[in-house]
């Protein structure tokens, strides 16, 4: 469970059966996290934080919340975008191209552009929205050829390039950008 919070951004709350009080600690990117019995509803959980709110100002080393708070409001900007885009983009080229895929998602994490899973389930990065245009067409004809080739081999390279045929410039020059939104 996330709460939003004016003040710490996205809290991240998590629900332990093996926990009996309320811990705050800070998660590995920075953010406030709230340990919380198994059962605990997200009123009670903003009760909790409401009440240690000066506790957590004083003794827990978060990032700097307002920066926090920019970094969330980017994040749901780009995955608006992503959302109003990307879906439209794959399905484009999917067709163009004759590939069939059986979902598609969105993520955020990681150092991953995009993945394509044995299940045939595409993913795109929301990052993808703050790169050029032809280096996130890359990446989607990247990872539809994977629906024909789940590793990098040189027939999959092949595909890849019947279909973008500057694909080399393009994958060198994406490592100048960073997935991590
Ligand atoms: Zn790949």
């Amino acid at each position: 469970m996330i709460i939003e919070d004016p003040e710490f951004g996205e809290v991240i709350v998590r629900k332990n059966a093996l926990v009996s009080g309320i811990k705050f600690t800070v998660s590995m990117s920075g953010r406030l996290q709230m340990s919380v019995p198994k059962y605990t509803r997200e009123a009670l959980a903003r009760r909790f934080l409401e009440h240690n709110r000066e506790l957590i100002r004083e003794k827990l080393p978060l990032r700097d919340p307002s920066a926090q708070r920019a970094r969330d409001a980017k994040k749901k900007l780009l995955r608006k975008k992503a959302k109003e885009y990307l879906p439209y983009r794959l399905e484009y080229f999917a067709k163009l191209y004759g590939y069939s895929y059986d979902k598609m998602r969105l993520s955020h994490a990681g150092t991953r552009w995009g993945s394509c899973s044995s299940s045939r389930t595409i993913s795109l990065n929301i990052g993808l929205m703050q790169v050029p245009e032809v280096l996130r067409d890359y990446v989607i004809l990247h990872e539809l050829a994977h629906l024909n080739h789940m590793d990098h081999s040189p027939a999959f390279w092949a595909e890849v390039g019947s279909h973008d045929p500057r694909y080399k410039a393009h994958r060198s020059k994406l490592k100048q950008f960073s997935p991590a939104v």
